[in-house]
């Protein structure tokens, strides 16, 4: 008969009902308690996220339109910059931070309406200190 881990296999805690990760449908544990299976998911994620984006070329984290780094947080990690991609071909176009993405997707991609913009905004810039 194999016997259960009672120990986290991370952390050595104790688990108990409370702090040991299972499956909502079943009783039995696995060998990690519950932030110790949190952050091995999340490391497992980032992993393959990062070999997806090697595999990509996108590594880089600044943003192609803007140049700067990302700033958005999320869980309390700054975020990756956004892989970007066409939404009619899915081809993809490169990474964009959160702001200059949210921009392109709110002007549905649309060039013509991106100048016309900024042309509209260049109409009211205030004048050049001297
Ligand atoms: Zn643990
Ligand atoms: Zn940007």
């Amino acid at each position: 008969m194999r016997i259960p881990r009672t120990n986290c296999a991370r952390c050595d805690v104790v688990l108990t009902e409370e702090n040991g990760y299972r499956r909502s449908d079943s009783f039995t544990f696995r060998s990690l308690c519950r932030i110790c299976f949190a952050l091995e998911r999340r490391r497992r994620h980032d992993a393959k996220e990062e070999k997806r984006r090697e595999a990509l070329g996108l590594v880089t984290p600044h943003c192609a339109i803007c140049g700067s780094t990302e700033t958005v947080t999320r869980s309390g990690r700054v975020r990756r910059p956004s892989i970007d991609h066409c939404h009619r071909t899915g081809v993809i176009r490169g990474v964009l931070c959160s702001g200059c993405n949210s921009g392109l997707g709110l002007f549905s991609d649309d060039p013509a309406r991106l100048r016309a913009a900024a042309e509209y905004l260049e109409r009211y810039a205030a004048p050049a200190e001297a």
